[in-house]
């Protein structure tokens, strides 16, 4: 049984042999797009085992559950019409859900930046200070 429903994001399963797929997918036959996907994985799943190991020394069973759902993160794949799907833990640790939450918020904002004349990105970063001088250092 497959559903399609544009109006979520992400795939649920619903017992070994059905699934309800939401959103766009992605190619499966773009080898760029598959090797990308796979160098996010490894990443992932390689951070989420060390700061699992910093959890479970820390005794953090919530940390450790957030971060298992990272780790399995895409890790069942449903494919259908040349496109694949998969259940994201969007956590923010996450270099797979990061990717997407990236490209939505880029999709979001492109068409009021696309209106401007001169558009630049522009990163403005200052040396962390004591809550203290924060006001201080905001208005500066
Ligand atoms: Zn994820």
């Amino acid at each position: 049984m497959w559903l399609y429903t544009l109006a979520q994001s992400g795939t649920d399963y619903v017992g070994d042999n059905a699934a309800i797929i939401t959103g766009n997918g992605s190619e499966l036959g773009n080898d760029k797009v598959l090797k990308s996907r796979a160098k996010r994985k490894l990443i992932t799943q390689t951070m989420a085992l060390s700061l699992i190991d910093i959890a479970v020394k820390k005794e953090d069973t919530e940390k450790q559950k957030s971060l298992w759902n990272t780790y399995h993160c895409q890790n069942k794949l449903i494919t259908i019409d040349g496109r694949f799907y998969g259940k994201y833990c969007k956590n923010r640790n996450c270099t797979l859900c990061c990717s997407i939450r990236k490209a939505d918020i880029i999709n979001r904002y492109l068409p009021t930046i696309k209106q401007w004349e001169a558009p630049y990105f522009v990163t403005l970063t200052v040396k962390s200070v004591k809550a203290n001088m924060l006001r201080r250092v905001f208005q500066k």
